[in-house]
């Protein structure tokens, strides 16, 4: 009998917060690779949140994923057949293999991973597309200048947590908001940001104002939400505001009416606030410069990483609903198989 492979699909479409359900896990024949393509093994898959805008079919800047289809992701994978001149059996390689232990590629879009040079995780974290993100977001929107204070939230997760140390390296002051005491002490000690609030306790708005008295000249916008609220009226005339990501609405089921859309439009104009949407591929000519600066302040722990890690493919659902609630704490993984068989 063909060695078995496994893949979880999107079984419907979640309504609100996803759930178990929404997923299913199937077995296939682990396939043979035609000729020009390679049969690829999972190792590392990464959970990220731009994953619950794949299972809904609204407008968005990219395709959804189909029901029954494989849920999308970013891998770490290995080579384990060749028919392409361009890869070798044990080659490791990053890949969109998606939630599946083996997947075939013709090739195009995998880049081969040196696992001399750091452990392969980091080539879906740090030294990926999260770390790009937080590197591009922050320095080319937001700009930050030296004594400047920087604000984030999901401060302890995979873009947050390097987006405050890059502030940190650039002069600036960088002041953290996360869930729960451990978090905040992780941003803080491990870390070295300036300060980190916990959103979860009450008060945000008046703590956030005082651990800021010269205001906020970059928010990095990851969540929306009450953390919003309460940057807000803190900003500083000509403050920057790369919007990245707003965790805290990818659950909304219906678009609302902004609430105070009548203030902040008086804010950017009087305050003369840059406000810029980004998707970390708009950057992609950057690529050389981020991976060069990244590995230097990785190599010199200038930038430091924590990962997630949940164990098998099969971890994989339960684990994404957790992301979107704050379980992760640092980079969420899945280990779905050894480095080497
Ligand atoms: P994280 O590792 O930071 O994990 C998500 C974190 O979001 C959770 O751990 C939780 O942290 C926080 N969170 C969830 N709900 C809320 C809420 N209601 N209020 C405040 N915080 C909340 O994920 P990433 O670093 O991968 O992603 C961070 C953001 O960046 C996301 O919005 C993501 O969509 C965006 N992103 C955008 C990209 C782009 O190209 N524009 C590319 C990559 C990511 P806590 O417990 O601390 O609250």
């Amino acid at each position: 009998m063909a060695e078995q492979a496994q893949r979880i699909v999107l079984a419907s479409r979640p309504v609100g917060e996803p759930k178990a359900s929404d997923f299913r896990i199937e077995e296939f024949s682990v396939p043979t690779p035609a000729d020009g393509q390679v049969l690829l093994r999972t190792i590392w898959l990464s959970l990220d949140p731009y994953m619950r805008g794949r299972m809904s079919d609204g407008p968005s800047y990219a395709t959804p994923v189909p029901i029954g289809g494989v849920m999308e992701a970013g891998t770490v994978s290995e080579v384990i057949a060749s028919n392409n001149p361009n890869f070798a059996k044990g080659d490791i390689v990053l890949a969109r293999a998606g939630w599946q232990t083996h997947a075939l590629s013709d090739g195009k879009g995998l880049s081969r991973i040196d696992p001399k040079l750091a452990p392969v995780s980091t080539a879906i974290g740090v030294l990926g597309m999260p770390g790009m993100t937080a590197y591009t977001g922050l320095l080319d929107i937001g700009k930050p200048q030296p004594r400047e204070t920087v604000v984030v939230a999901a401060a302890s997760g995979a873009v947050g947590s390097a987006v405050g140390q890059i502030a940190k390296i650039k002069g600036a002051r960088a002041i953290g908001i996360a869930g729960g005491r451990d978090k905040c002490a992780f941003v803080k000690q491990e870390l070295g940001f300036d300060d980190c609030l916990d959103h979860r306790e009450p008060n945000l708005g008046a703590r956030l104002r005082e651990a800021c008295p010269q205001g906020i000249d970059v928010y990095f916008e990851n969540v929306g939400g009450a953390v919003f609220e309460a940057v807000f009226p803190l900003l500083n005339a000509f403050a920057r505001i790369p919007v990245c990501g707003l965790i805290a609405h990818y659950n909304d089921t219906e678009a609302k009416a902004p609430k105070w859309a009548d203030g902040l439009m008086r804010a950017v104009l009087t305050k003369r606030l840059t406000i810029r949407g980004f998707i970390v591929s708009d950057f992609a000519g950057r690529r050389d410069d981020f991976l060069r600066d990244m590995s230097t302040w990785v190599r010199e722990g200038k930038v430091k990483y924590k990962e997630f890690v949940t164990e098998g493919l099969e971890s994989a659902p339960e684990a994404f609903m957790g992301l979107l609630k704050g379980a992760n704490f640092g980079k969420q993984l899945v280990r779905v198989g050894p480095d080497e068989i």
